[in-house]
């Protein structure tokens, strides 16, 4: 049994409820051990997404945000203790998920994602899973998702509503199917100016990382192309399709047409 002597003891005690599962077993664990997934934002999607990719033991995990850690944070970033507050979040939540889950390997990266970086900083990765809090960076995290082939599962929250969108490369739509350009800047409020209850992110990010961890083990149904709302006010799920728009600047058939002009705010 090659597969199962590739996980230790220790893996093999720490997955055991997993890998009783039905359709999950040694080698879906091995797979989640080789991949190689970049978190990009350790913030109210992040954390509790960190927490559930480490759990479920995926191996290689690389964690972007360039922020440093606000006391107005804390209702809904799980991974941070009043005594973070000033500290780095991507190191900070790298040293969190490395204790809470020492299988795993993990990178922090401290750097704005940005058209300048996000093609390169963002390449190699078996998945990508985006909790960003501002459309420039969304964007570009997208086109960088698109154009170097990585699945893209993003989740965002306001307020209390949760949303989940998956893009796979080649096959379901991308973010700009659905809205072509940036919406202009304070066109759609921030939790900053509008508020989330931490909850809702956690919801939001647990259907990411079940997408996520599914898409890595070979698992399932996936989202591509489907948009799911979560309303917290009656508790319900809603989804919408999303088609691939065949004149699409980032996936349609003229392939990526770069506009940086879009990326001018950093966020
Ligand atoms: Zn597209």
């Amino acid at each position: 049994m090659l597969v199962v002597a590739l996980l230790s003891v220790d893996e093999l005690k720490r997955y055991s409820r997993q890998l009783i599962l039905p359709n999950f077993g040694a080698r879906e664990q091995r797979k989640l051990k080789q991949s190689k997934v970049v978190v990009t934002g350790a913030g109210g999607i992040g954390c509790p997404a960190l927490y559930y990719l480490a759990a479920c033991g995926v191996g290689n995990i690389t964690i972007v945000d360039s922020d440093k850690i606000e006391a107005n944070n804390l209702n809904r970033q799980i991974l941070f203790t009043p005594a973070d507050v000033g500290k780095p979040k991507a190191e900070t939540a790298a040293r969190r998920i490395m204790e809470f889950n020492p299988e795993i390997k993990v990178e922090a990266i401290e750097e704005i994602i940005m058209y300048d970086n996000c093609f390169e900083l963002l390449k190699g990765f078996d998945a990508i899973c985006d909790g960003t809090d501002n459309f420039p960076t969304r964007y570009a995290i997208n086109d960088a998702a698109v154009v170097n082939k990585t699945p893209l599962f993003h989740a965002a929250a306001l307020q209390f509503e949760g949303r989940v969108f998956t893009v796979i490369p080649g096959e379901s739509a991308c973010l700009r199917c659905m809205f072509p350009v940036i919406p202009p800047a304070g066109t759609i409020p921030s939790c900053r100016e509008a508020g989330i209850l931490g909850p809702v992110l956690g919801v939001a990010s647990s259907v990411q990382a079940i997408e996520c961890v599914k898409h890595l083990a070979g698992l399932g149904a996936k989202l591509g192309g489907r948009m799911i709302i979560f309303d917290a006010r009656t508790v319900s799920f809603d989804e919408f399709k999303v088609k691939k728009n065949k004149n699409c600047t980032a996936c349609g058939g003229k392939g990526f047409v770069p506009s940086p002009v879009e990326y001018k705010c950093e966020g």
